[in-house]
C-alpha cells in the first residue's frame, strides 16, 4: 500500500511550490495572512528570524495558556533583526533575509513545536505556518544561488552573565568535554554548524569552530561583546544558565542531516545589546561586520566580496501549470481543474487541512472541474496525485470578502 505523506512532508513540498510562485525583490517586505508574520527579501546567503519581538496582540486570538509556556518578549530582538539587516546592507549593497513574527509571544511563540506555538489557535496556527514557509522560501532562494549560507535565529535572555549565549544545539555539559571529543562525529552530528564542520575554507575542526580564535564568538568578543563558547569563554560552567538552541535552530539549520544551512541560535544579553536603541544599532552594526568577516573565513573566501549578485532580483523557476484551483481565496467553495499541459494518468484531488487530516479524496479527469466546499470553511491543503505520486501541491486560503 502507499505510503500516505506526513503533514510535514506535505507543507514541505507545498511550500516548494509556494516558494517557486513568486519573485521577491531584495530589500522589500512582503506579509503574511492579516500581517502577523514579515519576511523582508534578501539576496545574501544569511537568514535571520526574530520570533520573539512581535508587539502585536489582537484581540481575536487569546493569550497562549498551555501549561508551562513562556510568554515573555524578547526585549528589542525585532529592532535588533531590522537594525542588521540595515547595517548589513550599508556595508554590502545587498539584504539579508529577515523573518518577523509580529505577534507578541502571549499570542505566538514562533520557536515551537506548532502545539506549544500556538496553543490551538486557527490563526496563530496560519502565522506559524507562514513564518516558517517564509523561511523556506530564504532557503530556497540562498541555497540554489550560493549551495550554502548562514542562519541565525535572534532572542535575548535574562541570565545574570552580560554575554551572548551562541547555541549550536550542545549542551552545556557537551561544550564541557574535551576538544578531541567534540571533534568526533557523534558531535558534529547534533551540531547545528554541523554541515560547516566537514567543508570549511580553513578546513578548521568542529571545535575550532566553536570555540577557536576564529570561532563566531571569538570573533564577537574581540569586538567587545563576550560571548560562550568563545577563546576566552570556552563552555559555560555547569552552575550558570545557558541556552543551546531551540526549535526554529533544530528546524532550519544542518543538523537536519543533509541540511547546507548552518545556522546558531543567537541569545543576546541585555547590557550594552539590547537595553538602548543606541546599543542596539551599536551592535547590529558590530554583528553585520563580524559576519561577512566569519562568510569570508569559512565560506566564500574572496569571493565573500562579490556575494552581491549583480541582478538583485533573483529570477523565480517557472511553476508547474498543469492545474488551476480558483478562486484562491475562496468564501465556500472552490474548482480544481487540471490544464491541457497536465500528462495523462491516474489523477486524483485529496484536500487537507492544515492539521494533515485528509477532509476529501476525489478523482480528476481531463476537462473536468471539481467542485470543492470545505465543511469548516478553513485553508486547506489541496494535494494533487498522478499515479499515486505527488505531482502537485496548493494552500488554499479561506476568506470571505
Ligand atoms: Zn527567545
Amino acid at each position: 500500500m502507499m505510503k500516505k505523506p506526513t503533514l510535514t512532508a506535505l507543507l514541505f513540498s507545498f511550500l516548494f511550490f509556494k516558494a517557486f510562485a513568486q519573485t521577491y525583490t531584495p530589500g522589500q517586505s512582503y506579509f503574511g495572512t492579516n500581517g502577523y508574520v514579515e519576511y523582508l527579501a534578501g539576496n545574501l546567503p544569511i537568514i535571520v528570524t526574530a520570533p520573539h519581538g512581535g508587539l502585536l496582540s489582537p484581540a481575536s486570538i487569546p493569550d497562549r495558556d498551555c501549561a508551562g509556556c513562556t510568554t515573555v518578549n524578547d526585549f528589542n530582538t525585532q529592532e535588533l533583526a531590522r537594525a542588521f539587516a540595515a547595517a548589513v546592507h550599508e556595508r554590502t549593497g545587498c539584504w539579508p533575509h529577515v523573518i518577523f513574527n509580529k505577534l507578541h509571544r502571549r499570542k505566538l511563540d514562533a520557536n515551537r513545536d506548532l502545539l506549544e506555538a500556538a496553543d490551538g489557535n486557527p490563526d496563530a496556527e496560519l502565522a506559524w505556518n507562514e513564518f516558517h514557509i517564509f523561511v523556506e522560501t530564504a532557503k530556497n532562494q540562498v541555497l540554489p544561488t550560493f549551495g550554502k549560507g548562514f542562519y541565525m535565529d535572534f532572542h535575548g535572555h535574562g541570565h545574570d552573565i552580560q554575554r551572548l549565549e551562541l547555541g549550536y544545539l550542545l549542551s552545556q555539559t557537551e561544550l564541557q568535554l574535551a576538544d578531541n571529543v567534540l571533534d568526533g562525529q557523534t558531535y558534529i552530528k547534533q551540531s547545528s554548524i554541523r554541515h560547516l564542520a566537514s567543508n570549511n575554507a580553513l578546513e578548521l575542526s568542529h571545535s575550532e569552530l566553536l570555540r577557536g580564535p576564529l570561532s563566531l564568538g571569538s570573533l564577537l568578543s574581540g569586538r567587545g561583546y563576550p560571548a560562550t563558547p568563545s577563546l576566552p569563554d570556552p563552555f559555560p560552567d555547569p552552575d550558570e544558565d545557558y541556552f543551546d538552541g531551540g526549535y526554529n535552530t533544530v528546524r532550519h539549520s544542518s543538523y537536519q542531516f543533509g541540511g547546507r544551512l548552518d545556522g546558531v541560535q543567537i541569545e543576546c544579553n541585555r547590557q550594552g545589546v539590547r537595553d538602548s536603541m543606541h546599543n542596539v544599532l551599536r551592535f547590529a552594526d558590530s554583528l553585520s561586520v563580524t559576519l561577512l568577516e566569519y562568510l569570508g573565513l569559512h565560506y566564500f573566501g574572496d569571493a565573500a566580496e562579490s556575494l552581491c549578485p549583480s541582478d538583485p532580483a533573483l529570477p523565480a523557476p517557472p511553476v508547474p501549470d498543469f492545474f488551476d484551483i480558483f478562486p484562491n481565496p475562496y468564501c465556500v467553495h472552490f474548482f480544481v481543474k487540471l490544464t491541457d499541459h497536465a500528462p495523462a494518468g491516474d489523477w486524483v484531488c485529496e484536500v487537507y487541512d492544515f492539521y494533515g487530516n485528509l477532509l476529501k479524496t476525489k478523482p480528476l479527469e481531463q476537462d473536468q472541474t471539481l467542485e470543492i466546499a470545505p465543511r469548516n470553511r478553513e485553508n486547506v491543503l489541496v494535494v494533487l496525485r498522478r499515479d499515486g505520486a505527488v505531482a502537485a501541491l496548493q494552500a488554499v486560503l479561506q476568506l470571505c470578502r
